[in-house]
């Protein structure tokens, strides 16, 4: 059997993961496959080409207004065609101008009603005051950790504090420049923990941690699932498309995951609450945890089940096994969130970022799994998609993934249920057949007994005397010899 060839439309070459520009970094689908590092390079580029267009765009807008205004000074005949053909004109251009350039220079009108959004949209009070605990929270353990730094400490909460007030001030910015706050803030700080506070190198990742998790508690509400992105939709999608493919077997995606095995099939459901526990985290880091939680336990049922360690080929398809099954909340947010607001450099490199480039990879393959990828025919693949039919109706062993365990025991024990009360109908059957076969019986028997009684009816005759007489006809008697008497021998 070929394993790669059938699993063609599974299989990721592991230099995908990397960043396109071969930085030796991972990449990522939401940087367009590029690293954070090569992205926000591009990123630039692409904004400073378009503020540099929109410059020569009002440029040449002013050129035309002005030369506009003289040809109507000196054509006075048609002065009021041409300056209404004028008006109008620059009104259009305006329009334009107006929401090209303002996307990068201002977007003030936009606060007022994205305020009353914001005010609609608010949790209820009990989710507030539980989320300004565990702020409040937060904060005394940074000091508390700050005050390990002593003179450092102190500036470090001030940058932090700096960075706060600032972002209270760009609310109204795209989630994208936000983003690039956030990193911009997290470079500087990296930099700023080495060369000007001189933290030894092993305590500066500590260090971001803690920065990270004091900074993002506070910005989550403004930053995560924003009202001006279309994150929203892109999660009802996900979830959407999901539940469509709620018949994918793990036979399908060759998933190396026996859940006949206790040990595995508890190792799937503890990797599921991983992925699924992962929408609960404020902390980019503490949700980028999750996924390498949930990563660790699909390493180990694939080892369990295959009795080696599992390779990079068996982890991809059984993590999208496990998203399916879950079907994680907010799993687009939850990325775009992760991708936005976390330190870079964890997401770069290491054991997160390698499982975080593959969740993102496994959501992409989710997006446009078909038939081929499933090993399926396309008339197949349509009938289960279109809920024409299930693949339980045409293979009774294998259950659709969402069916848990206990679910699954039913289905059996039903199966069973039915077979012993087929096989009780059968022996009800024959019993009474044999019933009927031995009253048959007894009544032919009686019948025959009948039948010869009446042929050959009892009849008592009297005695028969020539039978007493039988002695009496043996006229010789006498001539036979005596009996044998006895003798006793003297000797
Ligand atoms: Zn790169």
């Amino acid at each position: 059997m070929n394993l790669k060839s059938e699993r063609r439309g599974i299989h990721v070459d592991q230099s995908e993961l990397l960043c396109k520009k071969g930085c030796g970094y991972y990449g990522n689908p939401a940087w367009q496959g590029f690293c954070s590092k090569c992205w926000r390079e591009e990123y630039h580029k692409a904004r400073q080409k378009q503020i540099q267009e929109d410059w020569e765009l009002a440029e040449r807008l002013q050129r035309e207004e002005e030369e506009a205004y003289a040809s109507s000074q000196s054509t006075q005949g048609a002065q009021s065609l041409t300056f209404s053909k004028f008006e109008e004109k620059k009104t259009n251009e305006k329009t334009r101008k107006v929401t090209t350039v303002k996307k990068f220079f201002t977007a003030s009108s936009r606060t007022g009603a994205k305020k009353e959004i914001q005010e609609a949209k608010a949790p209820s009070p009990s989710i507030n005051r539980q989320a300004s605990i565990e702020t409040d929270r937060v904060s005394k353990e940074f000091i508390e950790f700050l005050k390990t730094y002593h003179k450092p400490g102190q500036d470090i909460y001030k940058q932090c504090k700096l960075f706060l007030d600032t972002m209270n001030h760009k609310r109204d910015l795209s989630i994208e420049e936000q983003s690039e706050c956030a990193q911009d803030f997290y470079q500087n700080v990296a930099e700023k923990l080495q060369t000007r506070w001189k933290v030894p190198p092993e305590k500066v990742e500590k260090a971001m941690d803690q920065i990270e998790k004091y900074i993002m508690t506070r910005q989550y509400k403004y930053v995560f699932c924003p009202e001006t992105t279309d994150d929203e939709k892109k999660d009802l999608a996900v979830q959407k498309r999901i539940r469509a493919l709620h018949w994918v077997t793990p036979q399908m995606l060759c998933v190396p995951v026996n859940e006949e095995i206790p040990e595995v099939s508890d190792m799937v459901v503890k990797a599921i609450t991983d992925i699924i526990e992962m929408d609960s985290k404020r902390v980019p880091r503490d949700k980028l945890a999750c996924i390498t939680k949930c990563s660790k336990h699909i390493f180990n049922a694939i080892k369990i089940t295959k009795n080696e360690p599992a390779s990079a080929d068996d982890f991809l398809p059984t993590l999208i096994y496990i998203v399916l099954k879950g079907n994680p909340p907010r799993l687009q947010s939850n990325i775009q969130y992760i991708t936005r607001f976390c330190n870079p450099s964890r997401l770069m490199t290491g054991e997160d970022g390698y499982y975080f480039t593959n969740l993102c990879c496994a959501v992409a393959f989710i997006e446009k799994l078909d038939a081929q990828s499933l090993n399926l025919s396309q008339e197949d693949f349509d009938r289960f998609m279109t809920g024409q039919t299930s693949p339980k109706k045409q293979e009774s062993d294998s259950f659709s993934p969402d069916v848990c365990l206990g679910v699954k025991q039913m289905y059996k024990n039903l199966d069973l249920l039915s077979q012993l009360n087929e096989r009780q109908e059968r022996i009800v059957t024959e019993a009474k057949k044999l019933e009927k076969d031995l009253i048959d019986w007894t009544d032919g028997i009686t019948k025959e007994v009948q039948d010869i009684v009446e042929k050959y009816p009892l009849e008592i005759k009297p005695k028969n005397q020539a039978l007493a007489a039988i002695d009496s006809e043996n006229v010789e008697n006498d001539k036979l010899p005596p009996p044998l008497q006895p003798q006793v021998y003297a000797g």
